[in-house]
């Protein structure tokens, strides 16, 4: 039988195999403080203790596609579908402005139409018009062709947020329809076309899902280093019982245990990716109060305050005990710059926050084959 790791002797490499890292996955409580303490210093001496703020607009929840996780899948026919005003966005961009958070996210349902392609640049043209070009933009539109992607780029918003959801290409196909509307192959394809088309690409995975095991966590840590990704969003996957992955609820880790999982990849991600965007999550804000700060104090240096008008933030429910649907953006402002400040980080007002990682990195064209 092999002798059990030293985990405070593994922690001093700079990289691990394939193993070592299922393993630092699978520690106890004990020996994970170890993981964070370590993915906190690493933190301080790369990205530092800055803490960029991207307001978040979930822009529609009309969506034609049906993931199987999704609260907002087209098959869930209890919701109220809404799109917001030309007007409604424009006013979240004078508060980010007002409010100097830098940037905005803007979200929302994939829809491949002409006419949601054009709207979309449009905003983002008028957007960069009022701010005079200050505030960053951020898109999180599912997945479009690359001419698209060239467009919105174009008109001036130049990250991207697209998850894999999951590296294991048989666990996509648990989570999503089986047809060609969702497929593995496309989202990979998707992502080099942004990389490609100039975009800081950011992805991430649902850490919790049913089928889903510690070696699959650990390809997908792997995923993110082979693509050389700028910027990740991660956090766990949360059940929502009008979906049909709802069946599979007992399979699943309690949330704490599915919380703690979710600091230990974002922790061992800041290891081994020292200088990328890492996003404190709301999913984690879901099953702890304190979720994002708790990762932020191991790793993350990116917070998405939801500045959706309230009277839209019910009906974007993609699980259940979605935080922060009853509050205001001024709300979440306030208590959020005190809670940063408990993990003894900083807001770093008025900056895009770009990732360190895409300023270095090489921008030479590729494919995910050639990685
Ligand atoms: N439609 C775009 C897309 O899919 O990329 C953007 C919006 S989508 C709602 C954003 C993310 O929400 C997805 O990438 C997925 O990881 C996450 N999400 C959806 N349902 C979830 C659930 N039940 N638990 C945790 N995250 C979920
Ligand atoms: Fe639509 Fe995105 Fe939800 Fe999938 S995850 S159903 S693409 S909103």
């Amino acid at each position: 039988m092999n002798p059990k790791p030293n985990i405070q002797n593994l922690l001093e490499k700079e990289s691990f195999s394939h193993d070592e890292l299922v393993t630092l996955l699978s520690v106890d409580k004990a020996e994970q403080e170890l993981i964070f303490e370590k993915a906190s210093q690493v933190k301080q001496n790369t990205v530092g203790n800055k803490v960029y703020l991207r307001g978040l607009v979930e822009y529609s929840n009309i969506c034609t596609k049906n993931c199987l996780y999704c609260g907002v899948r087209s098959g869930n026919k209890n919701i109220r579908r809404y799109r917001l005003t030309e007007n409604e966005v424009l006013e979240a961009a004078q508060f980010v402005l007002d409010h100097h958070f830098g940037s905005m996210v803007i979200q929302g349902g994939e829809l491949s139409s002409t006419q949601n392609t054009r709207r979309i640049g449009q905003l983002v043209t008028k957007i960069k018009q009022l701010s005079q070009g200050k505030i960053g933009i951020t898109l999180s539109m599912g997945e479009q062709s690359r001419e698209t992607y060239r467009y919105w780029f174009e008109c001036g918003a130049h990250r991207y947020l697209l998850r894999i959801e999951t590296s294991n290409p048989d666990l996509y196909k648990k989570i999503h329809p089986m047809d060609t509307f969702h497929s593995f192959e496309k989202r990979l394809q998707a992502l080099d076309d942004l990389r490609n088309e100039g975009f800081q690409v950011g992805t991430g995975v649902m850490i919790g899902l049913p089928f889903q095991t510690n070696d699959d966590l650990a390809n997908d840590l792997e995923f993110f280093k082979n693509f050389d990704i700028d910027m990740i969003g991660m956090g766990p996957y949360i059940e929502h019982k009008n979906t049909p992955l709802y069946q599979y609820k007992d399979l699943l880790l309690p949330p704490l245990d599915r919380f703690y999982l979710s600091l230990k990849m974002l922790a061992l991600l800041r290891i081994t990716m020292p200088d990328i965007n890492i996003a404190a999550t709301t999913a984690l804000q879901s099953i702890d109060k304190l979720g994002r700060e708790k990762a932020i104090k191991i790793g993350a240096n990116v917070i998405m305050p939801n500045i959706t008008p309230g009277r839209y933030r019910d009906d974007y429910l993609l699980y259940q005990n979605k935080p922060c649907t009853d509050e205001n953006a001024d709300d979440c402002k306030t208590c959020l710059e005190a809670r940063i400040a408990l993990a003894e980080n900083e807001i770093a007002y008025g900056e895009w926050g770009d990732s360190k990682h895409y300023g270095t990195r090489d921008k030479g064209q590729g494919t995910s084959e050639d990685r």
